[in-house]
């Protein structure tokens, strides 16, 4: 029996989450875009529906999320989830807003939580404003996102932008207090007539708290942070049995293999550390701008080096590198192309033996995934917070994963996944 139900509107995002319920001792099952009614339900204790949703037209967005929700319905979840980034990645159309209006309306409840915080990760929300590390979201180079740039930091501003409701605040005065004040504080927001409640949070401590006091919402939505409470409102219930390891996969064979077409700065690091430890090929698109091309370049080379030492292909670059290739394709073909070439070489590895795959990027992520017919990720054990090892079952033969949001993870990463860290 499924407890817990999510949507989540990217892949990365959807798998941060898998990796934070597993770490409170939930077994988690991903399923990749909106389950056909015939799919079977997988065994697992919440199950996240990933989508491709945060920056899809509206319509798109809420008809996908709303099918999502009668999936899970029908699993038989108890509570719902809508998960976005904490770094509340929107525009004034949405798709937060709609999205939630319209799970709100589906279910009922007329009432949901909303708290991006995930302090792990530098995310913390006070009196309603969003701060990345110690700078406000709007200073915090969210700024300049090339699709969902956030220039205000105020999220009680931001969310009214995309919704008819109004939107009220639960500020830390209320949060410090624990799980009962916040209670109280949301049902008088709820009684006011709103349908939203940004919740301050600055600590684990504090996410625990708005969890336990969120126990009987039918929905709650936010980052991954904040469902760090969640399961243990299952288990306190006596839903949830103690499970020895939630994380547990079946055991990890086959050749390793790292694919990066992220161009975040965390990625270029770990491609640089990667380097100087493997075997690493970096691809140059803007000197050969074309996918079979790129993509037999990278199948020639890796002839003889595929094994249990990891290999690192990686098409990412540097801002100028990619603002070349941009200014010579046009932004969409670019990255149309990068995303291309690096599914093909996915398939090339898995069809040469490769079972142990990192993918870093999330819309690299995306078509890899999509290449392979990757259909569900059983989530396992965290690499580093936000990024675990998945075992991903579909169409192919069923291979280890770990998909890693561009920003994430540390310098050794690559290396890292493998049992191969180096001192930072
Ligand atoms: P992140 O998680 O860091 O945002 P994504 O994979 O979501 O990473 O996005 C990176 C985008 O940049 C992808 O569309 C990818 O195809 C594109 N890209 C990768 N390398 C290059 C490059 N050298 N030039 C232009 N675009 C690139």
């Amino acid at each position: 029996m499924a407890l817990l139900g999510a949507i989540a509107d990217d892949f990365t995002g959807a798998t941060d989450l898998a990796s934070m319920l597993v770490g409170q001792g939930m077994r988690v099952v991903q399923l990749i875009g909106v389950p056909q009614a015939s799919d079977p339900v997988p065994d697992a204790d919440a199950i996240i529906v990933a989508l491709k949703s945060r920056t899809a037209p509206v319509h798109e967005a809420v008809a996908d999320s709303l099918a999502a929700l009668k999936w899970l319905q029908g699993a038989d979840c108890k509570q719902f989830f809508f998960k976005y980034c904490s770094t509340f990645d929107s525009t004034d159309r949405g798709n937060i807003g709609p999205v939630a209006d319209a799970l709100v309306d589906a279910l009922g409840c007329g009432f949901a939580l909303a708290c991006p915080a995930f302090p792990v990760n530098g995310r913390s929300v006070y009196q309603g404003y969003l701060f990345v590390g110690a700078n406000l979201l709007n200073e915090s180079g969210m700024e300049n996102h090339p699709l969902t740039p956030m220039k205000d930091a105020n999220l009680v501003r931001v969310l009214s932008r995309q919704t008819d409701a109004t939107v009220g605040l639960v500020s830390y005065a209320t949060v410090q207090h624990g799980a009962m004040a916040i209670r109280g504080a949301m049902t008088v927001l709820k009684e006011q007539g709103r349908r939203y409640a940004i919740v301050d949070a600055v600590t684990d401590d504090d996410l625990f708290a708005i969890g336990k006091a969120a126990a009987k919402h039918a929905l709650i939505t936010g980052g991954s942070g904040v469902a760090i409470g969640l399961p243990a409102n299952f288990r306190a219930a006596g839903l949830l049995p103690e499970a020895e390891d939630p994380g547990a996969l079946p055991d990890a064979t086959g050749h390793c293999a790292v694919l990066a077409g992220s161009c975040s700065r965390a990625t270029l690091f770990q491609i640089g550390t990667a380097k100087l430890h493997v075997p690493t090929l970096e691809l140059d698109p803007l000197a050969t701008p074309d996918a079979h091309a790129l993509a037999a370049q990278a199948i020639a080379w890796m002839d003889g080096k595929l094994g249990d030492t990891p290999i690192v292909i990686a098409a990412s670059g540097t801002p100028e590198k990619v603002a070349a290739l941009q200014a010579q394709l046009g932004r969409d073909a670019a990255g149309a192309l990068v995303e291309a070439t690096l599914a093909e070489i996915a398939e090339a590895l898995v069809a040469r033996g490769v079972r142990r795959l990192v993918v870093a990027g999330g819309e690299t992520s995306g078509a890899v995934v999509q290449r392979l017919g990757v259909t569900r990720l059983r989530i396992g054990d965290e690499i580093d917070p936000g990024v675990p090892w998945t075992y991903a079952e579909g169409s192919g033969p069923a291979l280890h994963l770990a998909l890693k949001s561009g920003n994430f993870g540390a310098r050794d990463f690559f290396l890292k996944a493998f049992g191969m860290g180096v001192p930072e």
